[in-house]
């Protein structure tokens, strides 16, 4: 199917020159792609190990590592950052992975990071193992914030999801960040069909009663085992469904201000208590394209423009030539040519067209940095 003249129902696509017109501009026009969007939110891999085995996104057994001379250094990781801070406009951080808590410098980069954009917001996404010892240590250093993943409050679903029986170790590693100042702490949830879908409600309930933001993603086809399926997926609609037996959930008037989680006000049914709100991220079922402004580096210093993107272009061999100003001048011009190339739309969520244009990514969620 030819994508160009496929309407993806996108609201809001500014002026479209067209694929495969040059980019033209230096480093001060920034991330800019040829459909006019401009990214600022960078979203960093730490690592691609992991330390549970979540069913939507690795493989039970045989994943293989990246050798460590295959990553990003913690040098590498502030210098790259101060390229995209100093030079190509990027305004906000989120460090992730893999696992990011698993990379014992994780830290001392914070802290580095710190020390060059006092201002930058730098926030974490972790599945929480081992968050308890570390959260203080990570406020010290600089962290603005993090989004914890946890999808159920119940043993055996966890266990069934993540294929490792550290629940309570997640539940400790929130309340010690909320009790470090990490705040609001985010909560990412995922449903998957007959697992935890039932539990959609009570996983709100307990986030509104500890002051802390839940946000449903929708599953997306970015599992090692490939076993997503349409049919199967839980879709926006449906978690509005789901929560709405308990709750009433109505537009949070807020600016979505380009976020990924479209967020709504909760109130008990029949009730007028604003008790707080959830975002519902709906990449594959009302995916915003339109106006996504990320860029995102893997963990071996790859540039992906789109989390679906089969195109990485990378940025280590690069990095490691050389630490002068044309070297730097190099990375940025090849960042920038990455970017200017990200594709108008990921191929999925046309009513009616179906998934045609659209072909999963080789890599897992956990080798891109979701
Ligand atoms: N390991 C960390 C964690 O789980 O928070 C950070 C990396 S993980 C890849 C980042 C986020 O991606 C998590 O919130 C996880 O639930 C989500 N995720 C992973 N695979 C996904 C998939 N197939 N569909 C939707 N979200 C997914
Ligand atoms: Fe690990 Fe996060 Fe993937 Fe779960 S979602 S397997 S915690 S990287």
């Amino acid at each position: 199917m030819d994508t160009e003249h496929v309407d993806l129902g996108m609201p809001g696509v500014r002026p479209t020159p067209g694929p495969g017109v040059p980019r033209t501009g230096g480093a001060e026009s920034g991330l800019r792609d040829q459909f006019g969007r401009v990214a600022s939110d960078m979203r960093l891999s730490l690592t691609d190990k992991c330390n549970l085995r979540c069913q939507y996104c690795m493989p039970e057994a045989g994943l293989e590592w990246l050798k460590k001379d295959k990553l990003l250094t913690a040098a590498e990781i502030v210098r790259l950052v101060g390229l995209g801070v100093n030079n190509l406009g990027v305004r906000e951080l989120r460090l992730t992975g893999g696992e990011p808590l698993v990379r014992a410098d994780l830290v001392d980069i914070i802290a580095a990071l710190r020390k060059n954009h006092p201002e930058l917001p730098i926030s974490l996404t972790t599945n929480g193992v081992g968050l308890a010892k570390k959260a203080q240590a990570l406020a010290d250093a600089g962290l603005t914030r993090l989004n914890v993943s946890m999808d159920t409050l119940h043993h055996d679903a966890f266990l069934q999801l993540t294929r490792r029986p550290f629940l309570d170790q997640v539940l400790a590693g929130i309340e010690a960040a909320a009790a470090a100042g990490l705040r609001p702490v985010k909560i990412n949830a995922v449903l998957l069909r007959g697992i935890n879908d039932g539990h959609a409600a009570e996983l709100l309930q307990w986030s509104l009663d500890r002051g802390y933001e839940l946000r449903f993603i929708e599953q997306m086809p970015l599992d090692a085992d490939h076993g997503w399926t349409r049919e199967g997926m839980i879709t926006a609609a449906e978690i509005r469904d789901l929560l709405s037996g308990t709750f009433e959930l109505s537009p949070d008037p807020r600016d979505r201000d380009g976020a990924p989680a479209e967020r709504f006000e909760v109130r008990l049914q029949g009730s007028t208590e604003l008790l707080g709100t959830v975002g519902i991220i709906a990449s594959v079922t009302e995916p915003f394209c339109a106006d996504c402004r990320r860029t995102r580096i893997t963990a071996e210093g790859k540039v992906m423009s789109c989390l679906f993107s089969r195109t990485e272009v990378d940025l280590l061999a690069l990095l490691r030539a050389g630490e002068t100003t044309a070297d730097d001048d190099a990375v940025i011009a090849r960042w920038q040519d990455a970017m200017w190339a990200k594709p108008r739309a990921h191929g999925m969520g046309h009513p009616g067209l179906g998934d045609a244009d659209f072909v999963q990514p080789d890599r897992s969620m956990s080798a891109i940095g979701g």
